[in-house]
């Protein structure tokens, strides 16, 4: 007679089959790791958590999901913002990590070929090693894999110069979820034969198919960089400053911008000379040859200049820009320890609004009786207002939301997006009908049932 646990059982011993029994887990601690991603308060249990190590093993265990309709969440490092890897309807959550090597670098070809579960680190302390770059460098670098950058079609602070990580896949193997292997794309610049499904790929959050094996695009390394710094007394100025530059004929690498709540926490973490009674700090960019930085940090220096910076400094040494792009990277660090509980959105708004869109942020969270910083990519638009609060406190999470609910549709009103690089997940699926439309979204849902007929991968996200 079937008990209550023989479905349990079933799907671990068809999944020990797969991978191997050392590769199944299905104990309290590890359902209880793979319940949460780096998205605070969200989190659901899977039933297993499987760690495959090759693309005919994440065939195998997607045709026994399929078989059994049970629910896949594909999973990088968990690094993602957006509960994007959070099991909300249970099943497997596979994880890509053992599929982590580089399969080759070619200089003649300018292509890196790697598993999804490669470091985004890795990748590119390997592309430099052979005197080239793989520009997408979003600040998880450290952490993130190559799988979840495509899937969440992640940016970075240089993708005002070189693009988000969507513009370099050149091609992907991946596998359906009914576990046929599909190629899409190869090492070619130029190949329009087909729907170009790499792209669709890219951005698809794990619920279109699971990504085993991916071709990347590298270019030359830059001979040199530069990076420099602006106070401005507001935030008005530095965003004017922020269209100054870029209507100064340069296109910086780096345009990044922090707000006086995000300047205090950064300085008050880690004591690195910040001027905490200014009210905006900008911080700039370029990489290229020699000759071409100076002349492109000095007319950026101007443009700051010219809007009323009221300090400029330009980096004169490698460690003193380290220690000005460490402050940018420091912000989050910085900003949760003022509380427990950081909630950080990932809005965009065209550049020309960016002070506007802040200033009605600082107007939302004084409403609503929330410490807001906001930081981000200003010379892509992309804003990361950041609430710190304390987690026992529902009222005020219960106003987070309904302050970043308004955030989302001023941001949508601006032509905006409601995110920009950290993905729709589960906690900003509410958001999208408004930003797609109806008809959008129909579509959106139809493409998903095309890839996924019985809606097993990654449920309850996208295409849902
Ligand atoms: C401190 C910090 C800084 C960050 N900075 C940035 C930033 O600057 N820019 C930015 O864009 N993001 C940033 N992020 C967000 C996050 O790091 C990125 O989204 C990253 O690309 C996620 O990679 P991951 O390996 O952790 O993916 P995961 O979190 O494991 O997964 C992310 C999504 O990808 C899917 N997925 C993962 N692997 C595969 C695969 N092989 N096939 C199909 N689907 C897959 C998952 O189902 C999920 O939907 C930051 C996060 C943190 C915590």
């Amino acid at each position: 007679m079937a008990t209550a646990t023989q479905p349990a059982t079933d799907l671990r011993r068809r999944l020990e089959q797969v991978v191997g029994t050392d590769h199944v887990r299905v104990d309290a601690g590890t359902l209880l790791t793979y319940s949460t991603d780096a998205t605070p308060l969200e989190r659901a249990r899977p039933d297993a958590v499987v760690f495959p190590a090759s693309t005919a093993e994440v065939a195998g265990v997607l045709a026994v999901a399929s078989e059994l309709g049970v629910p896949v969440v594909p999973r990088g490092s968990g690094t993602n913002l957006s509960a994007g890897t959070v099991p909300v309807r249970g099943g497997i959550v596979l994880v890509l990590t053992r599929m982590n090597r580089l399969l080759e670098i070619s200089p003649d070809d300018l292509v890196a070929v790697c598993q999804p579960g490669l470091r985004t680190i890795e990748l590119a302390q390997a592309a430099a090693a052979e005197g080239l770059l793989f520009p997408p460098d979003p600040g998880s670098h450290t952490t993130a894999s190559i799988g979840g950058n495509v899937a969440e079609c992640s940016g970075g602070l240089r993708a005002l110069k070189y693009g988000v990580t969507r513009d370099y896949v050149l091609g992907v193997e991946a596998v359906l979820a009914t576990g046929e292997v599909i190629r899409s794309g190869g090492r070619l610049v130029k190949d329009v034969a087909g729907y170009d499904l790499r792209r669709l790929l890219c951005g698809s959050e794990g619920t279109l198919a699971v990504m085993t094996e991916l071709t990347l695009r590298l270019l030359p390394a830059p001979e040199a960089s530069g990076t420099g710094m602006a106070y401005f007394g507001d935030l008005g100025d530095a965003a004017r400053a922020v269209s100054r530059v870029l209507r100064s004929g340069v296109l910086p690498v780096t345009l990044e911008f922090l707000d006086r709540v995000c300047i205090d926490a950064v300085e008050g973490y880690a004591q690195i000379g910040l001027d905490r009674s200014a009210g905006a700090l900008l911080i700039f960019g370029q990489d290229g040859d020699p000759g071409s930085i100076e002349r492109d940090m000095a007319r950026m220096a101007e443009a700051c200049e010219a809007e009323g910076a009221t300090q400029v400094r330009i980096a004169e040494s490698e460690s003193e820009a380290a220690d000005v792009l460490a402050a940018r990277r420091a912000v989050l660090p910085a900003l949760s320890r003022l509380e427990p509980l950081t909630i950080l959105e990932d809005a965009t708004v065209p550049r020309s609004r960016i002070a506007e869109m802040v200033q009605r942020i600082q107007e939302i969270a004084g409403r609503h009786g929330l410490t807001v910083g906001t930081f981000g990519h200003a010379g892509d638009g992309n804003l990361h207002p950041t609430v710190v609060l304390d987690p026992a406190d529902e009222a005020a999470i219960g106003r987070t939301h309904e302050a970043f609910d308004e955030i989302f549709a001023i941001a949508i009103e601006m032509g905006g997006s409601i995110t920009g690089e950290h993905g729709v997940g589960l906690v900003k699926l509410r958001h999208l009908e408004r930003q797609l439309g109806a008809e959008q979204l129909a579509l959106l849902r139809r493409i998903k049932r095309a890839f996924d007929p019985q809606g097993i991968l990654n449920p309850g996200k996208l295409g849902s």
